[in-house]
């Protein structure tokens, strides 16, 4: 049987961090989805340039660790295992098997984005967009989209910030989930 919301929250997740665990909690704690759908990005493609990222393999580990003991939250490795760019709408289109709706959960940082994703009209039209409060875009809704606001205090924190205090060796403990720490260091 179909299910009949999927939340779906696609990222990089290098690493993920106490913020993508709040946005999980926070879009769970609104109870209008059957589940939770993580999706780990293969290669991102408004990313792979510009920033050396850890391996898909690793990421994926790095968010099971993060998110599996959230209740209603499931880690997927689906866009690792397609071959080629992470397209979102892919990934939409593949969950519209499964559930009647899909409702793609982002940070507010990427409300302004939206309109520049692969095939963001057809997108527009099959998805709702829940948002994600965050310092910075704080509650931007992005316009011309059927969108929505996350009830969450935003938390300021990026993967962007944790890459550079691992890298002056600072002590990332109420950055991201213990078990994250030992595979994002390569322990
Ligand atoms: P980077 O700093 O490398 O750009 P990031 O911290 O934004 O990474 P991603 O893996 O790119 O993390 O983000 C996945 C999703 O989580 C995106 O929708 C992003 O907007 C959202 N997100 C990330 N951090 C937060 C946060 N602190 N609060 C709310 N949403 C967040």
């Amino acid at each position: 049987m179909k299910a009949d919301r999927i939340g779906l929250f696609g990222g990089t997740f290098d690493p993920p961090h106490f913020g993508h665990v709040a946005a999980l909690k926070a879009a769970v704690a609104t109870k209008q989805f059957d589940y939770i759908e993580v999706t780990v990005a293969g290669d991102p493609y408004q990313k792979s340039s510009s920033v050396q990222l850890h391996s898909a393999d690793v990421r994926l580990k790095m968010a099971h660790a993060a998110f599996d003991g959230i209740e209603g939250v499931r880690v997927s490795d689906r866009e690792i295992k397609r071959n080629g760019p992470s397209y979102t709408i892919e990934t939409v289109r593949e969950l519209l098997n499964d559930a009647e709706h899909v409702d793609l959960l982002i940070g507010a940082d990427l409300s302004s984005q939206l309109d520049s994703w692969h095939e963001s009209v057809l997108l527009r039209s099959l998805v709702k967009v829940g948002v994600i409060p965050r310092p910075g875009g704080e509650e931007d809704l992005p316009l011309g989209w059927n969108a929505y606001l996350v009830p969450m205090d935003p938390v300021d924190l990026s993967s962007t910030f944790i890459r550079e205090a691992a890298n002056l060796n600072e002590n990332l403990q109420d950055l991201v989930p213990d078990p994250v720490i030992p595979i994002f260091e390569g322990r």
